[in-house]
């Protein structure tokens, strides 16, 4: 059976997780012997990415969700990782509407140089479909700040399908286009009773969970006010509504995907960046 692993580069989300960096906000790696992806390369992605051994030259795809620094910052060096310094084109960039081409609320997030080299860029508006290395990818509709937010819903075959809401409230509906997915990676920005219009909190995790139906629950991507409360217990609270085993990410953590997905108890971080720089 192929296997998947999910490393987590950042696990930090909104404004001042971002610029304090309580937590990390590299966003997260999916890699198997097929695919290489980084998904929403917020501030961290690069420097992380290398921290942790994961060669950023060897992406095979770049997902952006939306135009914010947390999920887009690093996105044009990971572009230029991919293509090999601007040499080669090569690999997928998929990425919202405002993130490339901007739209009422944001200029393009990456520019016109960085979009020419991927071999393949997709505007990745809800319910578009491309593929990176034979796996489907589908974007979804998010209700953020950003009006042109989308998660996306990754079909892996013989493994089963993973899916990643981005910033979004709960919405009816929000959680049709990853029915039945194995693995519901969520965007919990705000714990239970902090309620933000066009983010996550804990109470709309549990009925976007209920919507879903999946089989595990990563929940990332925490701003200051989840992190203070503690975002393991929230995972605990909608684990008891829901039913549905849930955790709360941490910065580092590897979860590897087969027929059981399981945390890897050691943090993909092999070599520290100091011992990295010296020995290049
Ligand atoms: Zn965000």
């Amino acid at each position: 059976m192929t296997e998947i692993a999910l490393v987590f580069l950042g696990t930090g989300g909104g404004r001042f997780a971002t610029i304090t960096q309580t937590r990390r906000t590299g966003g997260i790696r999916l890699t198997s012997k097929d695919f290489n992806i980084h998904l929403d390369p917020g501030p961290g992605a690069l420097v992380y990415s290398i921290k942790a051994g994961l060669d950023p030259q060897k992406i095979t795809g770049v997902l952006v969700s939306h135009c914010h620094p947390d999920h887009c910052n690093d996105a044009g060096v990971l572009v230029e990782a991919m293509t090999r310094g601007m040499i080669k084109r090569r690999g997928v960039l998929a990425a919202a509407h405002s993130v490339l081409v901007g739209n009422e609320d944001c200029d393009p997030c990456l520019s016109k140089y960085h979009q020419t080299m991927p071999e393949l860029v997709v505007d990745a508006r809800p319910g578009v479909s491309f593929d990176i290395n034979d796996m489907k990818i589908t974007a979804a509709e998010a209700k953020h700040s950003d009006p042109s937010a989308v998660g996306f819903r990754f079909e892996v075959e013989d493994v089963g399908d993973i899916a990643y809401t981005s910033d979004t409230e709960y919405y009816q509906g929000v959680g049709r286009p990853y029915k039945d997915v194995r693995l519901l990676l969520l965007c919990a920005m705000r714990p239970a009773g902090s309620p933000w219009k066009g983010h996550m909190t804990s109470e709309d995790a549990v009925k976007i969970v209920n919507e879903v139906n999946p089989e595990m629950v990563v929940l990332t991507h925490f701003g200051m006010k989840m992190i203070f409360k503690g975002p393991a217990g929230e995972a605990e609270f909608i684990q008891q509504q829901t039913g549905v085993p849930t955790i709360a990410a941490k910065d580092g953590m590897c979860l590897n995907i087969s027929e059981k997905i399981e945390v890897q108890t050691h943090k993909r971080e092999t070599r520290g960046l100091d011992s990295f720089l010296r020995s290049t």
